[in-house]
């Protein structure tokens, strides 16, 4: 007797959701991703409950054509790549084509959006964590797209059991909008929870502008006590702020690291910079950065991680090496003058 089955849809994409959708941030992280690659420059957060009761996100993005809908929240259904080799050069935030899918399987999920121009109208799906034979009704949305999540893991019971308190579970999701806010300081965001506006920051364009946006989600203390940098060498270039040694952390929480728009956490890059500022931090003590490191896309593979926050470098050593270089220049005005003798 054959005991071999086949998983169907809903469990498919509900095992799936297991690794990108831990909580309430990384379904925000992952719907914003999506807001930012359809181009969007006005992107409105509402927030119920930390997240587990509603994350309501609007883009005036590209919008969903309404034939495309029901592939929009299917597994494996992407616009972003259709070959290997886009996947080698991939430019996009998404790329998988597993995110709604996930989502719509653990929560109830409305999909509306219009591609459209003025005047047309849209169109919405829900999927209630069913099989994903999606209805698609009309519904009035200016060009752009509306995300609605409720009641995320109502059917996933273990799931919803390891939710922190709203607090906390609030706190994530702020730290995964400040991220994208940093990411790209051209679009506009609005952060709502509970009614109460927590954020509302105006696209950026001038570095006067792009600084006080820094201040904003950093605190006007670093911005006040950071040196603007901006190396711009043939193959890669490194810009954006690091703080003076003066306003160090007791932790490694203000620390934004991007490659290419995409928010990264990597070994080699904290190690790079923690080399930098070896002799002017004491023992303990954690730099505050924010920076932007820009290189073509074929010499960083994204496609590590079912969550994108790792890559690697083709060329990790000349990577460490720009970091290491820029930032060390950078201080050299505060690091401790050597010795005579030494010198000698
Ligand atoms: P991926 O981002 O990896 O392609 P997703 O499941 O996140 O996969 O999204 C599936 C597809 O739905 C995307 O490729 C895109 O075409 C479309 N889509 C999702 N969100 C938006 C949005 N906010 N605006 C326009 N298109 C979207
Ligand atoms: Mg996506």
């Amino acid at each position: 007797m054959a005991i071999i089955h086949r998983l169907s849809p809903r469990l498919a994409n509900q095992i799936a959701a297991g690794e990108v959708v831990e909580r309430p941030a990384s379904v925000a992280k992952e719907v914003l991703e999506n807001s930012l690659d359809a181009g969007a420059t006005r992107i409105d957060i509402d927030i119920e409950a930390g997240g587990s009761r509603l994350i309501r996100i609007r883009d005036n993005g590209v919008g969903i054509g309404s034939d495309d809908m029901p592939l929009a929240l299917a597994r494996h259904a992407t616009s972003k790549i259709a070959s290997l080799e886009d996947l080698e050069r991939v430019g996009s935030l998404g790329f998988r084509g597993e995110a709604l899918a996930s989502i719509g399987s653990v929560s109830r999920l409305t999909l509306t959006s219009n591609n459209r121009e003025e005047g047309s109208e849209g169109c919405s799906a829900l999927t209630e964590g069913r099989e994903m034979d999606v209805q698609l009704r009309p519904a009035p949305h200016p060009r752009g797209t509306t995300v609605e999540v409720r009641d995320l893991f109502f059917n996933t019971p273990a799931r919803r059991k390891f939710l922190r308190t709203e607090k906390t579970e609030f706190n994530h999701l702020e730290e995964v909008v400040k991220r994208l806010a940093l990411s790209r300081f051209g679009v506009g965001f609005s952060l709502r929870h509970n009614g109460r506006v927590i954020h509302n920051l105006k696209g950026a364009e001038t570095t006067a502008e792009q600084q006080r946006r820094v201040a904003a989600i950093c605190g006007p203390a670093f911005m006040e006590q950071a040196i603007h940098i901006d190396s711009d060498r043939s193959d890669m270039r490194l810009w954006g702020w690091v703080a003076l040694p003066t306003f160090s952390r007791s932790q490694a929480d203000l620390q934004y690291f991007f490659v290419n728009g995409r928010v990264i956490r990597d070994k080699l890059v904290a190690h790079a910079v923690k080399q930098a500022y070896r002799d002017v931090l004491y023992h303990g003590r954690h730099p505050a950065f924010v920076l932007y490191l820009e290189l073509d896309p074929a010499q960083v593979d994204v496609n590590v991680h079912p969550g994108k926050h790792e890559v690697r470098f083709r060329d990790s050593r000349a990577v460490h090496q720009c970091i290491f270089s820029t930032l060390h220049r950078a201080l050299a005005d505060v690091r401790p003058a050597p010795a005579a003798e030494a010198l000698a």
